[in-house]
């Protein structure tokens, strides 16, 4: 066989303005979020996702951070973040099929 193609891709989950401390400000400010979903692919094919991921440019001193790990310590209201920002259903895809397979191959050893 040849080789196998796997390995890790992002996705852009969404964007938005949240009140997040700065460390060149020193204080909360205002910054732009970007919130990234990690996925392994296999071919391509999303597998299943492994971590999220923000990108915080302050809009007070433009600072950029890119790729922090998203964190309850980051937002003043984290679950309420972390529903609006969900992986995307694709990013399932392999992990899904598989376990699709694995449903329909029990049901019909349990009818016969
Ligand atoms: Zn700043």
């Amino acid at each position: 066989m040849g080789f196998i193609i796997f390995g890790t891709k992002e996705s852009t989950i969404g964007m938005d303005e949240f009140l997040i401390r700065c460390p060149a400000c020193d204080k909360h400010s205002w910054a732009d979020v970007m919130v990234i979903s990690k996925y392994f692919h296999i071919y391509y094919i999303p597998i299943f996702p492994y971590a999220k991921e923000v990108n915080i440019i302050c809009q007070e001193c433009g600072l950029k951070r890119y790729n922090m790990p998203f964190e309850e310590r980051l937002f003043s209201d984290f679950r309420e973040v972390k529903r609006r920002f969900k992986h995307p259903w694709y990013t399932y895809f392999f992990a899904g099929f598989v376990l699709f397979v694995v449903l329909i191959k029990l049901l019909f050893s349990a009818i016969g």
